[in-house]
C-alpha cells in the first residue's frame, strides 16, 4: 500500500514536467528507484493506471531502473555492488562479515516522455 502516496507524487511531478513544456500527453516516465527503497515497481505502475485516468498521463508506461548499491568491506577494502534487495551475509571477495553499504533508498523521476500538441 506504500506506494500509493509516492506514486501521486510522481503524477504530480510528471504532470508539471509536461505542462512546462507545452505537452499534450504523457507517453512514458523513467523512475530511478534504490534497491532498498523497499517499493515494488508492480505496484508503483498499478496504482499510477489507477490515478492517472482523465489526465495527460493515461497509459504512460514507466520504466523503473534498479539503482543497485556499492558495499565497501572493511576486511579486505575492496568495494562490491550489490542488486539485489538483501544485504549480503559476506564480502564476496574474502568473506568478511564488516561492511557498509551506501545508497540504494533512492527514488526520482529521471525523465518523461512526452507528445507535443
Ligand atoms: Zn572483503
Amino acid at each position: 500500500m506504500h506506494e500509493l502516496p509516492i506514486t501521486e507524487g510522481i503524477l504530480a511531478t510528471t504532470l508539471e514536467a509536461a505542462k512546462q513544456a507545452r505537452a499534450s500527453r504523457i507517453t512514458g516516465i523513467n523512475l530511478a528507484l534504490g534497491v532498498f527503497s523497499g517499493y515494488v515497481s508492480d505496484s508503483i505502475q498499478f496504482y499510477f493506471d489507477l490515478i492517472s485516468q482523465g489526465t495527460p498521463a493515461e497509459g504512460a508506461v514507466l520504466q523503473i531502473r534498479r539503482i543497485p548499491v556499492t558495499c565497501s568491506c572493511s576486511d579486505c577494502k575492496q568495494n562490491f555492488i550489490w542488486k539485489e534487495e538483501i544485504l549480503p551475509t559476506a564480502c564476496p571477495h574474502c568473506g568478511g562479515i564488516c561492511f557498509q553499504a551506501t545508497g540504494g533508498q533512492e527514488f526520482y523521476v529521471e525523465s518523461i516522455e512526452v507528445e507535443e500538441i
